[in-house]
């Protein structure tokens, strides 16, 4: 898959109008079935956005609407932050509805989110298991023990 994707201009279309007043430039939005690491990409010099379509075989449409929804934030900061995912980029990702966690943790393999119920922090993790919040308290603690959330993918 590559060049052209009208689904994928569509979607850009409608989250354009829902989410920015559709005030965004339309940029290309594209597949590239290189991306193998990582969802996808916002490029601010070229104005394009790619999307691994290996994203789409195993997660689902839902996945790609978060992903595209996420360079779009990407395209609207105009990639400038030399932070990419700092504080701009997290109030805006709120704005949209976008967990802020959501793209940079899937792309390192993190499948699972947890919660510490005592001060939110959240935990994006590769395998289930049992911890502790580690800034509540150093060692293991029953009172801070993360809550999983939900499957990131
Ligand atoms: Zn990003
Ligand atoms: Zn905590």
């Amino acid at each position: 898959m590559g060049g052209p994707a009208p689904e994928l201009e569509a979607l850009f279309q409608q989250l354009n109008s829902q989410f920015f007043d559709s005030a965004l430039t339309p940029v290309p939005v594209v597949w590239n079935a290189r991306l193998t690491s990582r969802l996808g990409r916002y490029l601010p010099v070229e104005g394009r956005i790619e999307i691994s379509p290996h994203l789409h075989r195993e997660h689902g449409w839902g996945h790609v609407r978060d992903t595209v929804l996420h360079e779009m934030v990407h395209h609207r900061l105009n990639g400038s932050a030399t932070r990419p995912h700092g504080p701009e980029f997290k109030a805006e990702a709120k704005r949209v509805g976008l967990a802020s966690i959501h793209g940079p943790a899937l792309q390192q393999g993190y499948r699972w989110l947890y919660v510490c119920p005592a001060c939110h922090r959240q935990y994006p993790r590769r395998r289930r298991g049992v911890w502790s919040c580690g800034r509540c308290s150093r060692t293991y603690d029953p009172r801070f023990k993360l809550r999983l959330v939900r499957r990131l993918g």
